[in-house]
């Protein structure tokens, strides 16, 4: 049973996979712990089918190292554009094999499924001890904030009104192209008017299959599908193999760092002597009574994230990634896809062993 570890990390979605396998390649002992029984968190379990915030304006990489790595591992597809901007479809079921292969082949890094975080100890305002192991440096990639509110760091939230969940599904035998958004506008408009909640469709690797997000209630889906096959041409057929559905949830938490990300650097495109990432996904609330807003960062520019947003201000050894890095509601709006996930889970596994190489010097 492992007793001590350098640098702990809680969460195995985009953000802490990227962490943990970042962490060890630095040379630390590292523990990924999960509540769940595998690596994959939302981007591998909701449904999801697109990976967001890879790409500058133009399709090209804004993030290299292990987000890129992990991109290029999972992808089997090229880019595709969507309006203004760049996803790269993929397979749940590949997001969580790759997650699982490179947490597998990684050296120095063991991971504990079916673990919820537990027992977090403080002592000088740093944590030493989760779980009965003693720890060096903790990485909060649980996308709630679980470490930082159990050594009792500050935290923002976002809530329901900006970030409404929503239920992701396939919809199979559907003949109509909705690749561009004017195409997807002349099928979204009359669901709009018969009074449906907002929804959108993504690309998915599966012939003939779309990726529906629908910001509506688990009992609406079955009218929504009876609605599309009797009223929009190229639906007629169209189902979906789910016989359950499932909210997924959009809010999540905030630790407040060294530095609070704002949607105005977002919109600003604002860069940092202490960068540790960079992107150009806009700002999207999802409002549940109806309202889906994106706010985009101006043609060909990019904002930074810096170092000091994934160290939380109170708590000496606490690093955050994810949907949990130092943002307000606006900014992790942006932050939260999981392109950046990647990106920010990367940076705080080297800024975590860095943290370690510098306390040991002293
Ligand atoms: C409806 C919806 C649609 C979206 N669409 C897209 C999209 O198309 N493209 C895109 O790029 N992004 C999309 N996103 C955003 C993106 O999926 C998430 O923000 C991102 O995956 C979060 O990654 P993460 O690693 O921060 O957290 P998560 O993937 O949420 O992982 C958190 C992990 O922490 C674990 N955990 C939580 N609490 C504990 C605990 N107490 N103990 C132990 N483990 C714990 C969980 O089990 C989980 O595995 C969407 C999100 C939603 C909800």
């Amino acid at each position: 049973m492992t007793s001590r570890v350098d640098i702990a990390i809680v969460g195995s979605g985009a953000a802490g996979i990227a962490a943990a396998v970042c962490a060890a390649r630095a040379g630390d002992t590292t523990l990924l712990l999960d509540k769940n029984n595998s690596a994959g968190g939302t981007g591998g379990f909701s449904g999801l089918t697109t990976l967001c915030g890879l790409f500058d304006g133009e399709g090209k990489f804004l993030n290299g190292g292990f987000t890129r790595e992990f991109a290029e591992a999972i992808a089997e597809a090229a880019p595709v554009r969507m309006g203004k901007v760049w996803v790269l479809p993929y397979r749940p079921e590949k997001f969580c094999k790759v997650a699982t292969e490179f947490l597998a082949s990684t050296p120095k890094l063991q991971t504990h499924w079916n673990t919820p975080l537990s027992d977090v100890v403080l002592e000088n305002n740093h944590i030493i001890r989760l779980n009965g192991i003693v720890v060096g440096a903790v990485i909060d990639c649980s996308g709630t904030a679980e470490v930082a509110r159990a050594a009792g760091a500050d935290c923002l939230a976002t809530d329901e009104t900006t970030q409404a969940p929503a239920m992701v599904f396939p919809l199979q035998n559907v003949t109509r192209d909705l690749s561009s958004p004017a195409a997807a506008a002349k099928v979204l408009l009359p669901l709009a008017r018969a009074g449906f909640p907002p929804l959108n469709f993504q690309a998915s690797l599966e012939p003939g299959t779309l990726t529906v997000k629908f910001t509506g209630r688990a009992e609406q889906t079955e009218n929504l599908i009876q609605f599309l096959r009797s009223n929009i041409a190229g639906f007629e057929n169209c189902s979906t193999p789910l016989t359950q559905f499932t909210e997924v949830k959009r809010a999540g938490r905030m630790i407040i760092g060294q530095y609070l990300l704002t949607g105005a650097d977002v919109l600003a495109g604002k860069k940092f002597p202490d960068a540790v990432a960079r992107c150009a996904w806009p700002i999207e609330q999802w409002n549940s009574a109806g309202v889906a807003r994106h706010k985009y960062l101006p043609s060909g520019t990019h904002y930074e994230i810096p170092a000091r947003s994934l160290r939380a201000a109170k708590v000496g050894n606490l690093f955050m990634a994810g949907k949990t890095i130092s943002a307000d509601v606006d900014a992790i709006a942006s932050a939260r896809v999981m392109g950046i996930c990647l990106a920010t889970g990367a940076a705080a596994g080297n800024l975590a062993a860095s943290y370690l190489e510098s306390a040991h010097a002293k």
